[in-house]
């Protein structure tokens, strides 16, 4: 789906959802009933995050060659509590 705009010359812009291709060149207005024609505007795209595309690059390369630890790197060990929850379970 995509968002198209159209405006009518008495209420002003409106957004129409439709399958990509499919939009008219005119459209009802959605207040008056009146005829709206199609308005081109920019797209609204937006630029990849730096922390998302360093993240996309590294898993890329992991792909291709993945590095080979040998132990846990610094930092990544993480010690968890165990849920209160668990100590209540039955034990064998
Ligand atoms: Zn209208």
């Amino acid at each position: 789906m995509a968002t198209y705009e159209y405006r009518c010359v008495r209420c002003g812009t409106f957004d129409v959802k439709l399958p990509i291709g499919t939009a008219p060149k005119t459209s009802g207005c959605p207040v008056c009933g009146g005829a709206a024609r199609r308005v081109y505007s920019a797209p609204s795209l937006t630029r990849t995050p730096n922390a998302v595309a360093a993240a996309h690059a590294r898993e890329e390369q992991s792909r291709e060659a993945p590095d080979v630890v040998s132990e846990v790197p610094p930092g990544r060990r993480v010690r968890r509590q165990p849920h209160p929850a668990l100590s209540k379970l039955p034990r064998p």
